[in-house]
């Protein structure tokens, strides 16, 4: 007997679905793709329950014909595409012909089109891949695409679909980047009914400033220097921020013939060209436009895949390190960055109890900016030629600082070590231990990181956090979709000590602090909070606590520079090796180190 068959189109539509569409996001750029493919000026996006009830969008694009209508629904049915040979030469953002038809298999679609050239529009409501109605209508010019009920067929699709919250973001994300190619087409979304952005037709610049403009997103479009220069490769134009206006929490964004994409090679050309310039931790915004010529990129990528494999991107590398190295030194010849030596260092608390301020020196001399040199300078040492190894090593580094040791190490310091002995601060840095095996270097930021980290992930875990109220409330303006994820997190750090209120549809007040940051401005550190959740993707109370727990850490604990006294050492020092994992901060870093007293003995 014959055992194969062909599956039913609906049955092959729906695996085949799975590919194109994976979440309300992945719909929605399909859906704005194929009006900006029809050459729509103005497109309305309107969501419903971050997409699950309804996405829908409406163009005023070229429309479809009546037969064009029916088959837009049928697996690789385009327009866009005729031969083999046109996938190289593509202009337009879809030519897979499979979007409409995985979408339809998975949701309820009803689409009203009409074109300029006739008179009535076509109505088609389909479900599941079966078309239940077809009739000529009125309606205006252009496509309204209604999709209900995403994966109302699909039950594990629909489960595997994270909280609102999460869903919105991503199709928020989806959507910037989008509009930010399409800066001459105006746009808006909607959200249950409220107006998240608006965004009329303009310039490149006054998009990004619509988009991310502050204060909402501390992206000052007035900071922006003009990147721009032309190759026989590649041409690139666009903006990055001045080194003073760098962030903790940056909109980098790179898009290529029209195109959003990831490209971590050419991110790291965009910081080597900042080299020296940035503090630590802070990252400038970009926003770069790359002109290609389409058949130096593979074209045939993955549709829900941003990154995109070019022919030539050592090269590429270069001009665009180059081009920014240009743009930077175009406003200044030697770039130089103000940072405060003056006065007093703030002393966050190291007891449960504020310590009675100390002494402090300060160490003018000493400048954490020059001991950046863990960039790769391409220019100053010869180009890799195999940067793929390189960067594969890159990232193989970024994940090891990541990992926190499982098996407990062997003790580096004991509790009687801390007794006796005299404890000495070298550099401002790091505090010296003499112990039975040598001579023990703490470095004194990181631990106290540490510390702190334990001590903040306990408030959350017995939600006894200290609150100071702050003397003058401040305000702290959002993105939407940060607002989206503030009010997610928000139980956790009032728990731990913030005191904020949803002050308007776009905006937290801020009246009060976690005891521990009580000399810190909290805006920067609930930004960095924020930036962190939301890049780390922390979805689950225990992941976006972790991550508030580290940034707070890093925020209250004692600078470099710092002097300490000798009580103030051997205090920490306890409370450190009483720490389960006081090797590591839980970011993976060093925060001890024995020169023993064999490499000791080998200097004489
Ligand atoms: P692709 O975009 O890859 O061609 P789709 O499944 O997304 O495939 O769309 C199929 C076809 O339907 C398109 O090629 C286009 O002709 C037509 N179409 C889809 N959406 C629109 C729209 N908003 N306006 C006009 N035509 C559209
Ligand atoms: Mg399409």
């Amino acid at each position: 007997m014959d055992i194969i068959h062909l599956l039913p189109d609906s049955v092959a539509n729906q695996i085949a679905a799975g590919e194109v569409i994976q979440r309300p996001a992945s719909c929605l750029k399909e859906l704005v793709e194929n009006s900006l493919d029809a050459k729509a000026k103005r497109i309305q996006v309107i969501v419903r329950d971050a997409g699950r009830t309804l996405l829908q969008v409406i163009d005023d694009g070229i429309g479809m014909s009546e037969m064009d209508a029916r088959l837009a629904f049928e697996r690789h049915a385009t327009s866009k595409i005729r031969e083999a040979q046109d996938l190289f030469s593509l202009r337009t953002m879809g030519f897979r012909g499979e979007a409409l038809a995985s979408i339809c298999a998975v949701a309820q679609v009803e689409m009203t089109t009409r074109r300029a050239e006739d008179e009535t529009g076509t109505l088609i409501e389909i479900q599941g891949s079966e078309v239940v109605r077809q009739e000529v209508c009125a309606c205006p010019v252009g496509t309204n695409i209604k999709v209900s009920n995403l994966f109302f067929n699909v039950p594990v699709r629909r489960k595997f679909l994270k909280t609102d919250q999460t869903e919105l973001r991503n199709l928020l994300t989806e959507f910037y980047h989008i509009v930010l190619v399409y800066p001459k087409v105006s746009f808006t979304f909607v959200h249950n009914d409220e107006i998240l952005l608006e965004l009329p037709a303009g310039t490149e610049k006054q998009r990004i400033e619509a988009v991310f403009g502050n204060p909402k997103r501390n992206v000052y479009t007035s900071a922006f220097v003009d990147v721009a220069t032309d190759t026989d490769l590649v041409s690139i134009h666009g903006f990055v921020v001045k080194p003073e206006n760098a962030t903790r929490k940056a909109e980098q964004y790179f898009f290529v013939n029209g195109r959003y994409m990831r490209h971590p090679y050419f991110q790291k050309a965009v910081l080597t060209a900042y080299s020296g310039m940035l503090a630590n931790d802070y990252q400038p915004s970009f926003f770069l436009y790359f002109t290609i010529n389409p058949e130096a990129i593979d074209v045939n990528i993955h549709p829900t895949k941003t990154e995109i494999k070019f022919a030539d991107e050592q090269t590429i590398f270069q001009i665009l390190m180059a081009a920014v190295r240009e743009a930077l030194g175009k406003f200044t010849l030697a770039p130089t960055i103000d940072f405060d030596t003056s006065g007093q260092i703030d002393i966050p608390v190291l007891h449960d109890q504020p310590v009675v301020q100390p002494q402090v020196t300060v160490d003018h001399s000493y400048n954490p900016f020059k001991k950046r040199d863990t960039v790769i300078y391409p220019d100053r040492q010869p180009a890799p030629r195999h940067w793929e190894t390189l960067y594969e090593g890159l990232q193989k580094t970024e994940r090891l600082t990541d990992r926190i040791p499982a098996e407990p190490e062997e003790p580096l310091l004991h509790a009687a070590d801390l007794e006796s002995c005299a404890l000495w601060q070298y550099g401002g840095k790091y505090i010296l231990v003499p112990t039975q095996q040598g001579l023990v270097l703490v470095n004194q930021h990181r631990a106290h990181v540490a510390i702190l980290h334990a001590r903040f992930i306990d408030q959350i875990r017995l939600t006894q956090g200290a609150m100071q109220q702050l003397l003058f409330p401040e305000v702290l303006s959002l993105s939407p979709e940060d607002m989206v994820l503030l009010e997610q997190i928000a139980d956790d750090l009032r728990t731990i000590g913030f005191d904020i209120e949803q002050l308007s549809p776009d905006s937290y007040s801020i009246q009060g602090v976690p005891a521990q940051l009580i000399n810190q401005s909290p805006i920067p550190i609930l930004q960095h909070i924020l930036s962190q959740v939301r890049e780390r993707g922390a979805d689950t109370p225990t992941e976006w606590r972790e991550q508030i727990a580290r940034t707070m850490a890093e925020s209250a604990a004692i600078p470099y520079g710092k002097t300490l006294t000798e009580t103030e050492m051997r205090d920490m020092m306890q409370r450190l090796i009483a720490l389960p994992q006081y090797r590591r901060t839980p970011e993976g870093k060093i925060i001890l180190s024995l020169l023993s007293d064999d490499e000791i003995s080998k200097r004489f």
